[in-house]
């Protein structure tokens, strides 16, 4: 082969593996490196500032080419895959010691923004979906989405496309597959409105695939139900879609996909973007970090697949009050359960991420690191099923105990994996090492050949030192050595200084000369070292093909293993909800399906648990959609309007999901949605204003709430002139009430919408308490019946640090206003000039309401006036110059105020 020739086949070689891989980058593994050419090589050496050289320099037309070195290409992968590229990872498939010519080379896998098998870029407790979606406006949608790592696999149908762009959401898809509009020009129209949806989620194309029911047969294997195809014909043709190209990312592997769980939206308490990102569930709306989330206040679990699945629940709650008793069930005997509590816990904190570990076994790329966390994890399970099995004896509460069952021991085929946690402790060493390169994994006893490859190693040390031992001896030098390097093996070291005391013996040939010391080698040294290196390969390939008959046996046990995760997960997650319950005092809640929203000294999950302890207000509150259907909050900024009314809605999320809620009593009719409408996200990254943002979302609402919606509303129609936003507030609410009839609450600082009560028969007003001291606006954060009496926007406005002219300028120019017969309007538009602030005009906020009917006062707490009656007394003491009669005096006069009726 002339030296020009090499190169020519060389890049034909790679030409072929680029054609078939034309959307990815390809790495190309040339020795040490991977390379990349052409366009590939331009673009990721600009993009990621690497050297661009060429290749065939001289030529006349210069190939361009940047390379990565081999050990550090994870840094590279993260990086183009974060910026929404593929990358085809070509490696060498024969030893280039070995072969004469080209080596052989081909993709052995491709590492996508979804799919990505690195242990070190993977979020343990997040999956890592990728997702596939199809059809169009005629016949619905299908939605499919795979975490290839673990095999979990769901799939649903959504009649609308906003229906799907909703569900999108929570299935939080790292990459998104669609059709190449060959088969179906609506796919165009699609991948243009999830693009615009999610414009972060980058997009695929979908390989051209054989049938539908074909491939999830092939897939899902025993798990294969024939009828999916034809129910649900949208929702299998995505999820043979994504198959398909989780399938073509790994030529050499299968994929550890097992069962597929198609599920209708309907039988899901359904949770779209807004409802997610407003109400914090899994990400803070500010960081968008995970802490500040509800999901961070509940997540105790121990175990990656235990968080992942607590996740799971949280985004996907339940609407059946059965599956949902079940697990408020189960999470109550773990409350109960202390002691048993702690030690599942404690077994749990054992268990590594089964899931994840059969994925990379069934995937081929598991270690002998993997399979021996493998082993010890199943090792662990009779000791949890035993913690279990106290728990479920301590407190008897349902006589369902699916959910903390794991499973049997005796079962055939090993319930609990028993067999191959035997197999797998047994052979496998524990401090196996992450890497099959130099053997030294598979424990002594498991193969008699390997034990003597073995025993030639370490008797090779013994025999070494007596060959120096005699050489010593026979040559009269104490100091001679004998020694290994790789470059000519072992040899004898001699120093000078004795080398000129006499002759080395015959039988020693000279091999180099260093600076103190000549080195020899003898023909029993070099027979010895035959000995060692071929025991030594043998014994790395040995051990290779034994850990490679493993891995195949964890494989073909996937079905039974994914299935005991996923109860172990279950196990993992209950455990966190019963945690939490009793650390932060949750109750159970009532569910049934009476519509009806009632809690008694509820609290904010997470913003109680922020607060100093005992600082959080508890408060209480009913929603009946056929009496108090639509609550209209008012009070001042920062009251806790908006706290109060996102306290309502995790509530109700937290129950659905099977966790005990922050609060003394609940009673949740189940909810089919959760609407939100909170605060003044901004959208600036679509480019969106935040009003027109605001209405598309109230409108989304309007047109998707039902009767059993739970539907949230902070501040509607702020973002625009206060005649504009009090209207569209004004009729948003009637709206709500007359057609929708959906569970609402409405925080509003528009103190005309409490006049909804007077025309509207299950409107209710209730405002949250703030009271003034010395000047200073005091937050009682109490939830009083009725509206607010007045807004304290000077005083806010104070503590927020306005210069003390302009809060004196305010309060003159607010007297004056009140002065000239506005009071009660008591809203921003009270800064407009008396002559221009016109009677209310558009007629609706007359008739004058009257007093709302009074419910109840709230049982806990004094009311908010005698408060500051009390504060009042209170400021106007001076505490140096009280005596103690004075001061008895005092005492026994504020709690005759506390005590007495009013
Ligand atoms: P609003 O919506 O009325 O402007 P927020 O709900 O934003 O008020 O509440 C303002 C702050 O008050 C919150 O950041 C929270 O720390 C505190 N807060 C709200 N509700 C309570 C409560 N019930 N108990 C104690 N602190 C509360």
């Amino acid at each position: 082969m002339t030296a020009a020739a090499a190169p020519t086949a060389l890049m034909r070689q790679y030409l072929d593996v680029k054609a078939r891989y034309p959307d990815a980058i390809v790495f190309f593994r040339l020795g040490d490196f991977y390379e990349m050419f052409y366009e590939d090589a331009t673009y990721v050496a600009k993009t990621l500032g690497l050297t661009l050289t060429t290749r065939d320099k001289g030529k006349e037309d210069p190939v361009p080419m940047c390379g990565v070195p081999h050990h550090a290409v994870r840094t590279y992968l993260v990086k183009l895959t974060e910026l929404g590229h593929r990358v085809a990872l070509c490696e060498q498939l024969e030893d280039p010691k070995s072969v004469r010519g080209i080596v052989k080379r081909d993709v052995v896998r491709v590492v996508t923004p979804g799919v990505n098998l690195d242990e070190q870029s993977l979020e343990p407790r997040e999956p890592s979906f990728v997702a596939a979606a199809i059809g169009d406006g005629r016949r619905g949608y299908g939605l499919a989405f795979l975490d290839v790592s673990t095999g979990d696999f769901h799939a649903t149908e959504a009649s609308s496309a906003e229906a799907l762009v909703d569900e999108l959401a929570r299935a939080e898809p790292k990459e998104l597959v669609l059709g190449d509009g060959a088969a179906d020009p609506s796919d165009g129209e699609l991948a243009q409105l999830l693009r615009r949806a999610y414009p972060r989620v980058p997009q695929a194309r979908a390989p051209g695939g054989g049938s539908a029911a074909a491939t999830l047969r092939a897939t899902l294997r025993a798990g294969y139900d024939d009828t999916v195809v034809e129910r649900t014909p949208l929702a299998a043709a995505a999820a043979a879609r994504v198959r398909e190209y989780a399938r073509a990312t790994q030529p050499g592997a299968a994929l550890p996909v097992t069962r597929l769980d198609v599920y209708r939206r309907a039988d899901t308490l359904v949770l779209d973007e807004q409802a997610r990102a407003h109400l914090e569930l899994t990400e803070s709306l500010q960081t968008r970090k995970r802490q500040g989330s509800l999901l961070d206040v509940i997540d105790e679990t121990r175990s990656a697949m235990g968080g992942r699945l607590l996740r799971r629940w949280l985004l996907f709650p339940l609407v059946d009050v059965a599956a949902i008793r079940r697990r408020h069930d189960a999470v109550e005997r773990l409350v109960g359960a202390h002691e048993a509590r702690d030690r599942i816990r404690a077994q749990l904190g054992e268990i590594a991420d089964l899931e994840r570990l059969v994925g990379r076994a069934r995937l081929g790329v598991a270690t002998p690191r993997d399979l021996a966390v493998l082993g010890r994890s199943l090792a662990g399970l009779p000791a949890l099923v035993a913690a279990l099995d106290d728990a479920r004896a301590a407190e008897l509460v349902g006589d369902d105990d699916d959910l903390l069952r794991l499973g049997d021991a005796n079962e055939p085929g090993g319930g609990l994996g028993a067999d191959l946690a035997e197999t797998l402790t047994r052979t496998l060493r524990p401090d196996s090492p992450a890497t099959t390169k130099e053997g030294g994994y598979v424990a002594a006893g498991i193969s008699a050949e390997l034990d003597d490859l073995v025993a030639i190693a370490s008797g090779g040390r013994e025999r070494l030192s007596a060959i120096e031992t005699r050489e010593r001896e026979r040559t009269g030098i104490p100091s001679l050595k004998v020694k290994f390097n790789n470059v000519f093996g072992y040899y004898i070291e001699v120093t000078r200084a004795n080398l000129a005391k006499g002759d080395v013996p015959a039988d020693y040939t000279r091999k180099q000369t260093v600076a103190n010391a000549e080195r020899f080698v003898t023909p029993e040294l070099a027979d010895f070292e035959q000995k060692i290196l071929t025991a030594d390969e043998r014994r790395v390939a040995l051990e290779l093909e034994i850990f490679g008959r493993l891995r195949d046996e964890v494989a073909a046990a996937d079905e039974r293993l994914l299935a005991l995760a996923a109860r172990v997960a279950a196990v993992d997650a209950l455990a966190s909800l019963a945690e939490v319950a009793h650390r932060a005092g949750y109750c159970r809640p009532v569910v049934d399906e009476s519509g009806v929203v009632e809690l008694a000294d509820a609290r904010h999950p997470v913003v109680e648990r922020l607060a100093a302890a005992g600082a959080f207000v508890p408060n209480d509150l009913r929603l009946d959609p056929a009496a108090e259907q639509v609550l209209v909050v008012t009070g001042p900024n920062m009251a806790g309007k908006s706290t109060l009314i996102r306290q309502v809605g995790l509530t109700v999320i937290l129950a659905q999901m099977g966790s005990f809620v922050p609060a003394r009593a609940a009673r949740i009719g189940v909810c089919d949605r959760v609407f939100t409408r909170v605060g003044a996200g901004d959208n600036l990254a679509r480019g969106e204003s935040t009003f027109l943002v605001e209405m598309r979302e109230t409108a989304h609402i309007l047109r998707y709430a039902t009767p059993r919606s739970l539907v949230i509303l902070d501040e509607i129609g702020r973002g625009t002139s206060t005649y504009d936003g009090v209207s569209i507030a004004w009729a948003v609410a009637e709206h709500l009430h007359d057609r929708v009839g959906a569970k609402t609450l409405f925080a509003t600082h528009y103190h005309e919408l409490t006049a909804l009560t007077a025309t509207h028969a299950r409107v209710r007003n209730a405002s949250v308490a703030a009271s003034e001291w010395k000047g200073e606006v005091v937050f009682l954060r109490k939830l009083q019946p009725g509206g607010a009496s007045r807004s304290f926007g000077v005083e806010v406005a104070k503590l927020a640090g306005l210069p003390p002219a302009v809060v004196e300028r305010a309060r003159a120019i607010l007297r004056t206003l009140e002065s000239q017969g506005d009071a009660g309007a008591d809203t921003p538009r009270a800064v407009v000039p008396a002559s221009v602030t016109p009677a209310p005009q558009l007629g609706l906020f007359a008739p004058t309401p009257p007093p709302a009917p009074a419910p109840p006062p709230t049982p806990s707490g004094p009311p908010p006036e005698v408060v500051a009656e009390i504060l009042t007394t209170l400021g106007a003491i001076d505490v140096d110059d009280l005596s103690p009669r004075a001061a008895h005096d005092v005492l026994a006069q504020l709690t005759k105020k506390l005590t007495t009726p009013r």
